[in-house]
């Protein structure tokens, strides 16, 4: 007889990085994806040498990476006035045993979905199809699926992952007490352009202040042009009050609707306004994130992602933790087998820590030292040792890191999460 499968709700980088890891592991599954077609939706994301290595230990090949991304050298904050605030070198160039990388988010997403499929023939993935709720089955768990065309089935697999976003409906049947989505007040707009890299090849810059910034990074190599495709989010704090009065993600907008927020943005390196008029797309979306839950567990479900723990993105780390949930999932069930217990496993060494990392980042994460700045001497300085020295400042960031789980050298010590070879015979 053959085994049920692990059912997994939601195609995004969660739910593929899981597919691929039961996949590596021998453990039969089933990917239920609401959208009917894979689309290479979104802009720039990085990844951390965590889930890089997390990555690498899937066969996920560097070269692969390069294809959808560059590997990030650097990471710059800027003051409003724009001198620099503080630099340091990321990946590699900082000594960790991976790299970091900047990636499209569409394409490296498109890129795991072509390898799963590869690997695992397109029968594991199932389109259009919207887990809706679960109930507990005598085999384990009966998943509720409607399909784009209407019809219902009830599908049972040994276990279930929620790995729906932050909209999660497997979350809502386990928590229905949760609060509605948090806002903060931070709207961010996003988009492309194709532009000469600023600093170096490859400079993350955040530049401003707490309450109103630009983030840049590459997200291609540099062509024979000089320019390569640069990742902008432009992001300003608004009166919160009302709460967020739309709910739509990744909204299509105008750049004329927002670049007057930054029309003081021009210094002899960058012109912001000028780069935004010249800017291939742009989105709105608002900051938002879910009040952390007690548990990811019930019985044979769990929730991983953002479904789990949607954060503000100002770590730069969501889809790097969504990466390694599968893979401490994966892990548990080698330890465990594909039982409710290897699940209680993965949320007892998760669900604690990453809540904490929500709700740091709600104070800003690394960009907190604009915030420190701030408060010292209104985000103008002429000398920012005097203001925020370089030891406090490498303190606050390595703080940051050890919370996120990518201190690098626990990291680089760390043995791999899933032993090379390990399969569940
Ligand atoms: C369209 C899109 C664009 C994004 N663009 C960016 C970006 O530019 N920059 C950035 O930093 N982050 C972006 N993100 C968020 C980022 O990808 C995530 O924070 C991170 O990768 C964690 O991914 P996830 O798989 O947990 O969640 P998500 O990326 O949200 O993926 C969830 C998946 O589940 C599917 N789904 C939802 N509900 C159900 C259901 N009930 N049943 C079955 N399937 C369901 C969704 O269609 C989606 O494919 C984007 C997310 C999406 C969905």
């Amino acid at each position: 007889m053959t085994a049920a499968p692990v059912l997994i709700a939601g195609g995004g980088i969660a739910g593929l990085t899981l597919a691929l890891t039961l996949h590596q592991v021998g453990v039969p599954f089933r990917v239920y994806e609401a959208s009917r077609e894979m689309k290479p939706l979104g802009v720039g994301i990085n990844l951390q040498p965590h889930g890089v290595r997390e990555l690498i230990d899937l066969g996920i090949t560097e070269a692969d990476l390069d294809g959808v991304g560059l590997p990030a050298l650097e990471w710059a904050l800027v003051g409003l006035n724009g001198c620099e605030v503080h630099a340091e070198p990321r990946g590699r160039a900082a000594g960790y045993h991976w790299p970091q990388y900047a990636v499209h988010r569409g394409q490296f997403h498109m890129m795991l979905y072509r390898k799963l499929l590869d690997r695992a023939g397109p029968e594991c993935v199932v389109l259009g199809a919207r887990v809706t709720g679960y109930s507990a089955s005598a085999g384990g768990v009966l998943a509720q699926i409607t399909r784009a065309d209407g019809t219902m089935t009830q599908d049972e697999g040994a276990l279930l992952i929620g790995a729906d976003g932050i909209h999660s409906r497997i979350r809502a049947q386990m928590h229905p007490d949760q609060p509605p989505i948090n806002w903060g007040g931070a709207v961010m707009w996003r988009g492309t352009v194709r532009a000469k890299p600023l600093r170096g090849a490859s400079s993350f810059i955040g530049l401003g202040t707490h309450r109103q910034r630009m983030v840049i990074y590459p997200i291609s190599p540099v062509g024979p042009d000089g320019t390569a495709l640069i990742n902008w989010i432009a992001e300003v704090t608004l009166d919160n009050s009302g709460g967020w009065p739309d709910d739509a993600w990744f909204k299509p907008v105008e750049v004329a609707d927002f670049i007057d927020h930054f029309d003081r943005y021009r210094y002899d390196w960058l012109d912001v306004p000028a780069m935004l008029r010249a800017a291939d797309c742009a989105y709105e979306n608002p900051m938002i994130d879910r009040d952390p839950v007690p548990t990811w567990v019930d019985g044979p479900v769990a929730l991983m992602g953002d479904a789990a723990h949607a954060m503000y993105p100002t770590g730069s780390n969501g889809a790097s933790q969504a990466i390694v949930d599968a893979r401490v999932i994966g892990a548990q069930m080698l330890a465990h087998g594909v039982t409710p217990q290897a699940l209680a496993a993965y949320d007892a060494q998760l669900c604690g820590p990453v809540s904490q990392l929500v709700l740091r980042n709600r104070g800003a994460g690394p960009f907190g030292l604009l915030n420190l700045l701030d408060d010292r001497c209104g985000g103008v300085f002429d000398d920012i040792e005097t203001v925020l020295p370089k030891a406090e400042r490498e303190a606050f960031l390595m703080n940051y890191r050890s919370a996120a789980g990518f201190a690098m050298d626990t990291l680089n010590a760390a043995p791999p999460t899933i032993p090379p070879g390990a399969r569940l015979t």
